[in-house]
């Protein structure tokens, strides 16, 4: 069953720890035993070998920069003071998805346009075993580095299909832990996206911004990367969705990406009490929950952000690697999910999510 993962915050482990997404997450960790990347990130999830094991076919893949006033240390490069600096973040970052992807076509692709999407798909689904390019979908998170609307051109033409406008707080609009409406630069910005057809990500928006851009956005709606507030009841935090807003989505016909991490999967969760203490079904239940909500399983997938800040350590016992997600199946069986709606969770949602929105060539 052939896996669509709607985070990965690929470039930014690329450029900021060397990673090398072309070898296992096993190789990487062994290359990376006593270096920085592991105490900062924790060990890699990700990498071809695995997505190959695992079926995943098409992974969204940010590019993503920090403000400098959440510098986390010396080794944090990819920060900004201004739009400037984050343009040439963000810019930097997928010229590595592009160079990436000219020098291993036969392991990833760009999919920018539907003729994109149908190479990939039917590479995968004419040979079960092969070795199959993955898509890479481009994804900004945090958009600060489109320095005016009228940039959002060169963003599109180089390949870019997705924009979440906050991380932090942008001057777009409020975002995680830095609370905000949508700005008059936001309406623009989304006035701008709309025109060109680019999928708006709510994840990191801050709930004030993201009621404001359910009611302005005409274009796409999604979280990438987003839990249900719901089940996490003790958390002081704005980084989840509450049931307003998840019914808003759906109702916009949006997905959700639901990440397997701990802290995300139940709030109380800390490092010291190890991995085994979250059982994988916990993802099950937030993947239920938003079908609950939804009556269907049409709004919801997988949105991993492994590698995003943290890894091994801070996932289910299960997961060893990002192929580990096709275990997530035979437990949405037990759940009493049908094999087309297990099909829609792991991936077939995102894939007619992007049919919808690609443009059918460039
Ligand atoms: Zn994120």
């Amino acid at each position: 069953m052939l896996i669509v993962d709607s985070h990965q915050d690929l470039a930014w482990n690329m450029l900021t720890f060397g990673r090398d997404y072309t070898h296992s997450a096993e190789e990487t960790r062994l290359s990376e035993e006593g270096s920085q990347a592991p105490i900062r990130n924790g060990d890699s999830l990700l990498g071809w070998p695995d997505y190959q094991r695992g079926q995943v076919a098409v992974v969204f893949s940010t590019l993503f920069a920090a403000p400098q006033r959440h510098k986390l240390g010396d080794w944090d490069t990819l920060t900004y003071t201004n739009s400037d600096q984050a343009h040439s973040s963000y810019s930097t970052q997928l010229d590595a998805y592009h160079r990436l992807v000219d020098e291993h076509p036969d392991k990833f692709r760009l999919v920018q346009t539907l003729q994109d999407l149908d190479e990939i798909l039917t590479h995968w689904e004419q040979d079960e075993v092969g070795e199959h390019p993955v898509g890479l979908v481009i994804l900004m998170e945090g958009a600060e580095g489109v320095r005016k609307p009228s940039e959002l051109d060169e963003w599109w033409e180089r390949g870019v299909r997705l924009i979440g406008p906050a991380w932090a707080g942008t001057r777009f609009c409020g975002g995680t832990r830095e609370p905000g409406p949508l700005t008059q630069e936001g309406y623009a910005l989304l006035e701008g996206m709309a025109e060109f057809g680019f999928t708006l990500d709510l994840t990191h928006m801050d709930e004030q911004a993201v009621l404001q851009a359910l009611d302005a956005y005409s274009g796409t709606i999604v979280a990438t990367h987003s839990n249900p507030q719901a089940l996490l009841k003790s958390a002081d935090t704005n980084r989840f969705l509450s049931d307003q807003v998840l019914n808003g989505l759906i109702e916009r016909d949006g997905i959700v990406g639901i990440p397997p991490f701990n802290k995300f999967l139940r709030w109380e969760w800390t490092s010291s009490e190890g991995r085994d203490a979250i059982p994988l079904e916990l993802v099950v239940d937030h993947i239920d929950y938003i079908c609950q909500l939804a009556g269907d399983a049409n709004h919801v997938g997988i949105g991993s952000d492994f590698d995003g800040g943290f890894g091994l350590q801070s996932v289910p016992a299960e997961i060893d690697s990002i192929a580990d997600l096709q275990k997530l199946v035979p437990l949405l069986g037990k759940k009493g999910y049908t094999e087309s709606d297990i099909a829609a969770v792991m991936g077939s949602n995102w894939l007619s999510l992007l049919r919808q929105t690609l443009p059918s060539s460039i």
